[in-house]
């Protein structure tokens, strides 16, 4: 395994479990900042609009979550529920709605004034409707990611630091090769790096701003929300850390090395804006701390969990997009399966190229 975010943490752990020699190799550290996995917090949810796979695939992963708290002795799931602030009747949250209540996944369709009461203080005009997941909430990603670890080497993994290059169908390490049966890239936004011309992503700089707020607005007394047509989401204040609000419009192309990670005046504006005309009460509430990251994007927002051709042994996983945290067990078993040769690769995940797609994150435009 190379790469110790939650898609390589999740497939070590998985692979160990089922009994494999696991070595996985991370060039800095599991869940460091510059990681797409080493956010302080994710919004986990389980509506995707009407795609069933992924609706499923969070809903599984939730369990795995649970799973690991309890062998790791850790909370890292925060169970607050999740609003989807919906501005159209037939939009992305109707069609979650619909498949929600197909799944048998709890969810409630409230008016605009009964959602109010959930934070305090909420501006509903513009909303046709919000859609509450009570069961969502969010998960301490970079915790999260090193509890993998964790796991990983209880279940017999090796974690070695290093940084790995490829070399045929194997692997050197700082120079040394390393042998085995399977090489899984779980590189994120470093694989197209890796894979020039195999692995197409576009890398870009993401800003979260946290916002200092009373304890009113902590998580667990306010719900993680996410406006999908609004294109930003944010959680209650996780652990003293300020009340979230990341605009998700796909930022500049940047290079995770060497991009510098101080927040741009324009992220921090919006954010603001977003939260003045969202959260009338937190208009003039102070930016405590920002953080800036980066999504791997596929064309169609679905990740990348595949073969490399002609490379016997050799797969990739990435491709997040934006929301691939919550998915990580499941994206473990997944890989797990295509290593052991259980499961055929799914082509939806494969490396060809991608047709546009509806976001799976939110539509990503201001
Ligand atoms: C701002 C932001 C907000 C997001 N919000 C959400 C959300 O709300 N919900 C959600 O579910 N998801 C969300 N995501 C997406 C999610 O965080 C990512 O999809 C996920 O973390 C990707 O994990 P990964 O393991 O693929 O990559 P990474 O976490 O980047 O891990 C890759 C690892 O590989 C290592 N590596 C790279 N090259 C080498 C090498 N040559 N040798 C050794 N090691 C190497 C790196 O050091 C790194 O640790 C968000 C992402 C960002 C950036």
């Amino acid at each position: 395994m190379v790469g110790a975010g939650v898609f390589g943490a999740a497939t070590a752990s998985e692979l160990a479990g089922r009994g494999w020699d696991v070595v996985l190799v991370e060039r800095y550290h599991p869940g460091h900042v510059r990681a797409s996995s080493g956010g302080l917090s994710r919004v986990l949810r389980f509506g995707h609009g009407d795609d069933v796979w992924h609706t499923r695939s969070a809903r599984r992963s939730l369990a795995a979550w649970g799973e690991l708290e309890q062998e790791v002795g850790e909370e890292l799931v925060v169970r607050t529920g999740m609003m989807w602030f919906a501005h159209r009747e037939d939009g992305w949250e109707a069609l979650t709605e619909r498949t929600l209540r197909d799944e048998g996944i709890p969810v409630e369709h409230l008016t605009p004034a009964d959602a109010a009461g959930a934070f305090p203080s909420l501006a509903t005009d513009d909303l046709a409707f919000v859609l509450h997941e009570p069961e969502a909430g969010a998960i301490r990603a970079d915790r999260a990611t090193r509890a993998l670890v964790r796991q990983a080497e209880q279940r017999g993994a090796r974690v070695v630091v290093g940084h790995a290059q490829r070399d045929g169908d194997g692997v050197t390490v700082d120079g040394e090769r390393l042998a085995g049966d399977a090489v899984v890239w779980a590189c994120g936004p470093w694989l197209p790096g890796l894979f020039p011309g195999l692995v197409d992503l576009r890398i870009t700089r993401q800003e979260a701003v946290y916002f200092g707020a009373s304890a009113d607005w902590r998580a667990g007394r306010v719900p993680t929300w996410v406006d999908y047509d609004g294109a930003a989401y944010g959680t209650g204040d996780i652990d003293g850390h300020g009340f979230k609000c990341a605009p998700d419009v796909e930022g500049e192309e940047l290079d995770p090395d060497t991009e510098d990670r101080r927040p741009s005046e324009s992220h921090v504006e919006h954010a603001r804006e977003h939260i003045a005309h969202r959260f009338p009460a937190l208009a003039d509430a102070p930016v405590v701390q920002t953080r800036v990251c980066q999504y791997s994007l596929t064309a169609d927002t679905r990740f990348i969990l595949a073969p490399v051709p002609d490379a016997a042994g050799v797969f990739v996983a990435g491709g997040g997009s934006g929301h691939g945290f919550k998915h990580g067990p499941t994206v473990g078993r997944v890989m797990a399966d295509l290593v052991e040769g259980r499961a055929e690769p799914d082509p939806a995940f494969g490396l060809g190229p991608r047709e546009v797609g509806t976001k799976l994150r939110t539509a990503g435009a201001r």
